[in-house]
């Protein structure tokens, strides 16, 4: 990654009178550093002043953090104890006001600084880290991963659709999806995939269990190909043969105008709320608003949901950047009976949005 986000970090540190800031969550460890690792325990953590950029992490991952984050100073501090080092660290450079990610540290983490600190420096909360905000963006090279990671997740789709038969479970397929993605060379799934068939589609986050699909009903297929830790997410609904009952289509089409109407709004500049709404104003129109759940789509990076997010309930001052890419993903899920959903991810340009996610939209996947 460029040093640029480190710039930006320290042109931010200047403007809020920080000494220096703690970065504690793990994929903005990654972001920063250039070391790829998603350990949320022990992996440890960033500390960067004006002039420093030190990498306090454990003897598992020293030599690994030593060949990866190019230009941090790794420590590894005894027994794993971080903070009586920081504190070292931050009396060595007069350092007296340092922030942290307020979400991504426990209390028992934050009174162990607090108290090691006491006399040293005095510490400062931030519900959204400053380095998030520097992941909304993505730059160049972020977007040639993403476009990997969804062109390897389309490719596995389309598998899928020929290798797929009636009676085969649901889990049989989650790992079928497994398989293939890392066949075609990703780090492994960016979440647990989901597959969602008949009855269980009306459950937007189903786990993939032994129900057995059958021809005729729906079938909610959402996942995702990691590659060099950036993360794809699609949901494509299918069909083996045609739909059993006709209103399936007819759900089906509202969906799908649903997400194509918010991809032909999409530009940047638009909020958060506008994104969210078109979509859900045109399965409102439908008389399917009771049954759309949740919200449009949020981004995607480093994390499967990071920021922005589209969403009815998101702050007014919410926007999606130009170079941020976030997923569309209407859905509609009727309790008992089915539901489907489909996903895009798309990359927010100046004058609207490129669609990344390449997979067909047909129903009707075999005869
Ligand atoms: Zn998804
Ligand atoms: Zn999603």
């Amino acid at each position: 990654m460029s040093s640029q986000p480190l710039t930006q970090l320290r042109t931010w540190l200047a403007s809020q009178g920080l000494d220096a800031f703690l970065v504690t969550q793990p994929q903005n460890r990654s972001y920063l550093s250039g070391w790829l690792n998603d350990d949320d325990e022990g992996a440890g953590m960033l500390l960067v002043g004006q002039q420093q950029q030190l990498l306090f992490t454990n003897p598992l991952y020293k030599e690994v953090a030593e060949k990866e984050a190019t230009g941090w100073q790794v420590i590894v501090p005894e027994a794993r104890e971080y903070m009586p080092v920081i504190v070292d660290v931050a009396r060595e450079y007069g350092w007296q006001k340092i922030g942290f990610e307020a979400d991504a540290m426990t209390v028992a983490e934050f009174e162990k600084l607090y108290a090691a600190g006491q006399n040293v420096f005095t510490l400062q909360s931030f519900e959204e880290s400053f380095v998030s905000t520097l992941r909304i963006v993505k730059q160049p090279p972020e977007v040639e991963l993403l476009k990997r990671a969804i062109a390897i997740t389309d490719q596995t789709f389309a598998y899928i659709c020929r290798w797929v038969e009636p009676g085969m479970t649901e889990k049989e397929i989650e790992w079928e999806i497994l398989r293939y993605m890392v066949e075609l060379g990703a780090d492994g799934p960016s979440f647990e995939p989901i597959v969602a068939s008949g009855p269980h589609g009306s459950m937007p986050h189903a786990h993939p269990g032994q129900r057995r699909i059958q021809r005729g009903e729906l079938i909610t297929i959402d996942m995702g190909a990691r590659y060099q830790g950036y993360c794809a997410d699609m949901t494509r609904t299918i069909c083996l043969g045609e739909p059993a009952e006709p209103r399936m289509l007819e759900i089906y089409n509202a969906v799908l105008k649903a997400l194509e109407t918010c991809e032909a709004g999409i530009r940047a500049g638009i909020t958060s709320k506008e994104a969210d709404a078109l979509a859900r104003d045109v399965l409102e129109a439908a008389g399917l608003g009771e049954y759309y759940i949740h919200s449009t789509g949020h981004g995607v990076g480093l994390q499967i949901h990071e920021a922005p997010t589209l969403s009815k309930r998101a702050p007014d001052d919410m926007i999606l950047p130009a170079g941020s890419v976030v997923t569309v993903e209407p859905g509609v899920y009727i309790p008992g009976w089915t539901g489907l959903r489909i996903e895009d991810c798309v990359l927010v340009t100046e004058n609207g949005c490129e669609v990344l996610t390449q997979s067909p939209k047909n129903l009707v996947i075999q005869e």
